[in-house]
C-alpha cells in the first residue's frame, strides 16, 4: 500500500491526501478552491511584478 503524500490546505489549513481522489487539491474541498479563486479575482493577491534579474554581476553598462 502505497503512502500518499499530504499537503495542507491553502484555505483553511487542513491536511489534504495528495490523492486522484481529492479532485480539489491542494484544496480540501471545493468550497475553499472557490474562496482561493475568488481571492484572486479580488485581487486579494497579488502576482508579483517580474523582478530585474540582480545576478547579471558582469553588466556592462557599469550602472551602479
Ligand atoms: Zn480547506
Amino acid at each position: 500500500m502505497k503512502k500518499l503524500p499530504v499537503v495542507t490546505c491553502p484555505q483553511c489549513g487542513k491536511e489534504v491526501v495528495w490523492s486522484s481522489e481529492s479532485r480539489y487539491r491542494p484544496f480540501c474541498s471545493e468550497r475553499c478552491k472557490l474562496i482561493d479563486l475568488g481571492a484572486w479575482a479580488n485581487e486579494g493577491y497579488r502576482i508579483p511584478e517580474r523582478e530585474p534579474q540582480a545576478d547579471q554581476s558582469d553588466d556592462p553598462s557599469g550602472q551602479a
